[in-house]
């Protein structure tokens, strides 16, 4: 199943979205993501491309792995790390396809990183390696985790530089037929700038592939259902300019688009 959350009339309302003659068409409303029953059909399916697309997660916290690819843990000079690297971002961050991305006055480095992003389908304390990592997949999407490089370093603390408005765009559409055996087997993740190809990875390359990464979350961090997963960006991270279109694709999940803008003085 395919499906997406969307503004109508002011109410973010989820939508069940399916493929038809090679496009994807929003074709009913869902009361939420675990209840696939649709509570309405639209009387006219709308093409995805023309909805106003919210993030369609609506999770209690956004964790994130840094440096979960060795090529990328290397081109910002850093070890390759012997245990996951956490940090969170906020849900105040989140913005949905087609949004633009605020760049904050107080940084003068903006990066795009694309990664995969699982949405989580229950409750989860203390995993076990060896339990079943696909009951743990609702569903999988594309993630930008934007990152103010300079303030990254200056503050040593990620939380600002990571956690700005608008700087976790997710989406267009969590998917959730993705089995955990093709995310370990690899997903192709890639990362366009102005249609230039600058991020070209395999989630077959993790360091810690998701079994060692929810045992190692959840020893400290209870996950809720819903909860969002960034799983680390591949190499080729590099800044963005205002006006410049961002666009990270992950093979059999989507397209995430967002363009980029100064933010506007007060
Ligand atoms: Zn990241």
């Amino acid at each position: 199943m395919k499906y997406c959350r969307m503004e109508v009339d002011g109410n973010a309302v989820w939508g069940l979205v399916e493929e038809r003659a090679g496009a994807l068409w929003i074709t009913a409303q869902l009361d939420s993501p675990w209840k696939t029953e649709p509570v309405a059909l639209l009387a006219e399916p709308l093409l995805l491309s023309q909805a106003r697309l919210l993030a369609p997660v609506a999770p209690t916290k956004i964790v994130c792995v840094g440096r979960n690819y060795r090529d990328h843990a290397k081109e910002l000079g850093n070890e390759v790390p012997t245990e996951p690297l956490l940090f969170f971002k906020p849900p105040s961050s989140l913005l949905g396809h087609g949004g633009v991305v605020r760049m904050p006055s107080v940084s003068s480095r903006v990066d795009f990183e694309g990664e995969l992003a699982i949405v989580i389908a229950r409750r989860i304390h203390k995993f076990c390696p060896e339990q079943d990592v696909h009951s743990c997949i609702h569903g999988v999407t594309v993630a930008n985790d934007v990152t103010a490089r300079d303030l990254q370093k200056k503050d040593g603390q990620w939380t600002r530089a990571k956690g700005f408005d608008t700087f976790c765009p997710v989406g267009p559409i969590v998917e959730t037929s993705i089995p955990a055996q093709a995310i370990a087997a690899g997903l192709v993740v890639e990362t366009r700038v102005n249609g230039d190809l600058r991020q070209h990875g395999s989630t077959a390359d993790f360091i810690f592939a998701l079994p060692e990464l929810l045992a190692y979350i959840t020893a400290a961090i209870t996950l809720e259902p819903g909860d969002l997963l960034l799983t680390g960006t591949p190499a080729g991270v590099g800044p963005v300019r205002p006006g410049d279109t961002v666009e990270i694709s992950v093979a059999g999940v989507g397209s995430l688009r967002n363009s980029f803008a100064a933010e506007a003085a007060h």
